[in-house]
């Protein structure tokens, strides 16, 4: 019940990813760990699927990446679709071919992305790379605003942001989606003991936000966009 707001989902966790976040909670699913990760047939995913699909609202597959395996992944989800389940996608959105070619071959209702900004602090790349990345990033909200029916932009927020920083970025890619449904939604970046980061140093200086910083970074984000913005929860409560 927390995957997709305000719905319940049966989520699915795909190995696998192209970035190296280090705030990233999934780390050793997103490097493909073998402590976590094992092979899994579409028929046995099918069998625990099938008996629950009156319960849940979307069948939601995040990861890691889902896009690193992109070719299975439209055979899994024409079998959902088939069943008559709506389909929820979690993406970084930096893969913007593969996310063309699954949209092109199945219909997903509701994507969900990150907004990493700063990219070079959050995507755990060096500059030039993570400048490439966002641009990717910016492709892959232009494709999915014109082919999905519902975004969920979710905003990740660290002690360090600078507001006009954020504005900038935002700015940016609030733009590239045009007319398509979407909500915001910040993100407070949290730390140990709740989450296992991949890198526990970086949390130490960046991750639990004050929430003077999230109530300002929610007033920027509503101006620039003209609609409501969600808080997802901080720690002070
Ligand atoms: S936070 Fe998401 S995009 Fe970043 S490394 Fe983890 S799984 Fe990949």
């Amino acid at each position: 019940m927390v995957d997709v707001r305000e719905a319940v989902t049966f989520t699915l966790w795909l190995c696998g990813c192209n970035l190296k976040c280090p705030f990233c909670h999934n780390h050793l699913l997103a490097s493909s760990d073998p402590s976590v990760c094992f092979p899994l047939s579409i028929d046995n995913l099918m069998n625990d699927l099938i008996p629950s699909r009156g319960l849940i609202d979307y069948f939601h597959v995040t990861g890691g990446e889902p896009l690193m395996q992109w070719r299975p992944l439209v055979d899994l989800l024409r079998e959902v679709r088939l069943l008559g389940m709506n389909i929820s996608l979690n993406t970084n959105l930096t893969l913007p071919d593969r996310l063309l070619s699954l949209l092109e071959r199945v219909e997903v209702d509701h994507l969900a992305t990150d907004m990493k900004i700063p990219p070079e602090e959050l995507y755990g790349l060096p500059l030039g790379e993570a400048v490439t990345i966002w641009q990717r990033f910016i492709e892959g909200l232009k494709i999915a605003s014109h082919r999905v029916k519902k975004l969920e932009i979710r905003v990740p927020i660290v002690r360090s942001l600078k507001l006009d920083v954020l504005s900038r970025y935002a700015e940016e890619a609030l733009a590239s989606i045009e007319d398509a449904e979407y909500e915001i939604v910040i993100y407070p970046i949290i730390g140990p003991p709740l989450v296992n980061p991949r890198d526990e140093k970086w949390c130490e200086l960046r991750c639990n936000p004050e929430r003077d910083l999230l109530m300002r970074a929610e007033e920027e984000l509503r101006d620039l966009s003209g609609r409501p913005v969600a808080i997802r929860y901080w720690l002070d409560g």
